[in-house]
C-alpha cells in the first residue's frame, strides 16, 4: 500500500486544533500554493486555510498530493526525534533535558553599543552582525516593534544592516512569528538567512531538512534560539499592567523576566510584577510547549543566571562552534566558562523539565522522556 500523503487535513486535526500548534508559521511559509494565511490578530497567532471550498480543515492541493505543510511543522508527529537525528545523528539522552549541547558558556558583545542595546549580553545581535560581515548570512529574520514602538506590538521583520540588527535587539515577551518575514527576505534576494526565534520556531529548519523539504530548508543558513518558558497575550498590557498598576505601555522603555516581570519606565521608574499574576495571560500556543532551551538551534541563548549583561549560551552544532570560535578570535565577544555560574545551568535544566511536563500524554512520547527528578535532600527540622 502506498504511504499515506500527510497534508493540511492531518495538520489541522493533529496540531492546529489539538492544542499543539505554537503559531510558528512554518507551515505558512512552506506552502508552495500560498493557500495558508496567518492570523496574528486578537491574540490568535494561528495558521488558517484561505480557500473555503473544502472547509477549514481541507485542502484540495493536499488531496492531490502536496505535503509541504506537514513537512515544515515542528510539532507534527515525531518532530523532536526527527530533528535530533538530523542535527546530532542520535536521539538526546534522557538526561539531556535542555537538548544536545557541545559547550555551555557565558558570552557578551565587546562592542558597548551592542551590549547596551542587547537584552542580556547582546550576543544574538553580535552574532548576526559578525555572520553578515563574514558571509555566513545575507539577511536575518528578527522581531521589531511596530511603528514608533509605543504599542509594544512585536512584529516579524528582516534585518540586513547593523542599524536594523540593533533596532531589533532586546526581548519582547509577546509573540513574534519571525518566520513570517521569510517571503520578504526572499523577495529581497536573500540566499543565506539566519532565523532568530524561540524553540517553537528554531526547530523548523531541522524539521524541513529531516522531511526533505529542501527548497525552503536550504535558505536557512544559521539558526539562533531564544530560551523561552512562555509568551504572553498582547492584552496583558492593558488588562494587567495598566488596569492594575497604572503602567501605560507607551511609557515603558524596557522589560525583562528574571523571576519577576521587570518593567522600566521612560521617567526612570522601575517596577516588578509577580509572575504568578501574569500567568492568566499566557498565550494559548505556549501551553503545551515542551522546549525551553531552543534545543534545535545552532546556538541557544538565555538570560538566566547570576550575571546580568551576559548571555547564557548553549553551542549545539559544528556551525555554532565555528561561529563562536571565530568571534572570539576576532575579539568581538567575551566568553567565560558556563561553570562560572552553575546555578544558571541548573535552572536551565529545571525550566526545561517544567516545559517538558507540559507536552500532552495524548501526543508522541518523545518530548516527555526525562529521568525522574533527583530526590530532595533531607534537611534537619
Ligand atoms: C519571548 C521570549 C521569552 C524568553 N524567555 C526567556 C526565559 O524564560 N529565560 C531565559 O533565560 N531567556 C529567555 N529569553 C531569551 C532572552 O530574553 C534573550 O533573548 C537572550 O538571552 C538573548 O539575549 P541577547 O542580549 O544575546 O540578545 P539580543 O542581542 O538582545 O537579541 C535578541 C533577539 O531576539 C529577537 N526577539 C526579541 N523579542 C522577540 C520575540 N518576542 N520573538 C522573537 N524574536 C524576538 C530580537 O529581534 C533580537 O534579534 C526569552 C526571549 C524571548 C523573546
Ligand atoms: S506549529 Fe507552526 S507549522 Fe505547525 S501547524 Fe502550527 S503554525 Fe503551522
Ligand atoms: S513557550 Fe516559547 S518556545 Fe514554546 S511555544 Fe511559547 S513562545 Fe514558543
Amino acid at each position: 500500500m502506498p504511504a499515506e500523503k500527510l497534508h493540511w487535513k492531518h495538520l489541522f486535526a493533529e496540531v492546529v486544533t489539538s492544542g499543539l500548534c505554537t503559531g510558528c508559521a512554518g507551515c505558512v511559509i512552506a506552502c508552495p500554493h500560498d493557500v495558508l494565511g496567518y492570523d496574528d490578530g486578537g491574540g490568535h497567532y494561528k495558521p488558517f486555510h484561505l480557500e473555503e471550498e473544502d472547509g477549514p480543515g481541507g485542502c484540495g492541493h493536499g488531496d492531490r498530493g502536496c505535503t509541504l505543510c506537514t513537512r515544515a511543522c515542528p510539532r507534527f508527529r515525531n518532530w523532536e526525534d526527527e530533528a535530533d537525528s538530523l542535527l546530532f545523528g542520535r536521539l538526546r539522552e534522557l538526561d539531556e533535558l535542555a537538548g544536545v549541547a557541545k559547550d555551555i558558556v557565558l558570552a557578551r558583545a565587546a562592542d558597548p553599543e551592542i551590549l547596551d542595546k542587547g537584552q542580556d549580553g547582546g550576543l544574538v545581535s553580535a552574532i548576526l552582525l559578525w555572520a553578515l560581515g563574514h558571509g555566513y548570512i545575507d539577511a536575518a529574520l528578527v522581531s521589531y516593534l511596530e511603528g514608533d514602538g509605543t504599542s509594544w506590538k512585536a512584529v516579524p521583520g528582516v534585518a540586513r544592516t547593523r542599524e536594523e540588527i540593533l533596532a531589533a535587539a532586546g526581548s519582547r515577551y509577546t509573540y513574534s512569528a519571525n518566520p513570517v518575514a521569510y517571503p520578504q527576505a526572499i523577495a529581497g534576494g536573500a540566499e543565506k538567512i539566519a532565523l532568530v526565534g524561540m524553540g517553537c520556531q528554531s526547530s523548523m529548519p531541522a524539521i524541513l531538512s529531516a522531511r526533505k523539504a529542501g527548497k525552503v530548508a536550504r535558505r536557512f543558513a544559521l539558526n539562533i534560539g531564544l530560551m523561552c518558558s512562555k509568551t504572553f497575550d498582547d492584552a496583558i498590557f492593558e488588562e494587567l499592567f495598566e488596569a492594575k498598576y497604572g503602567l501605560r505601555k507607551q511609557d515603558m522603555v524596557k522589560m525583562n523576566i528574571k523571576g519577576v516581570f521587570q518593567i522600566w519606565m521612560r521617567n526612570g521608574d522601575y517596577h516588578e510584577i509577580n509572575l504568578k499574576e501574569c500567568h492568566h495571560w499566557t498565550r494559548e500556543g505556549c501551553e503545551h510547549c515542551p522546549d525551553f532551551a531552543a534545543e534545535h538551534a545552532d546556538i541557544s541563548t538565555g538570560g538566566i543566571g547570576a550575571f546580568n549583561d551576559w548571555t547564557l549560551t548553549v553551542v549545539r552544532t559544528d556551525l555554532g562552534r565555528e561561529i563562536i570560535d571565530g568571534m572570539v578570535g576576532d575579539g568581538v565577544i567575551q566568553v567565560r566558562p558556563g561553570d562560572d555560574d552553575p546555578g544558571a545551568i541548573a535552572l536551565m535544566r529545571k525550566l526545561a523539565r517544567v516545559s517538558r511536563r507540559r507536552w500532552p500524554e495524548t501526543a508522541v512520547e518523545g518530548p516527555r522522556r526525562m529521568p525522574p527528578p533527583a530526590p530532595k535532600v533531607a534537611t534537619e527540622a
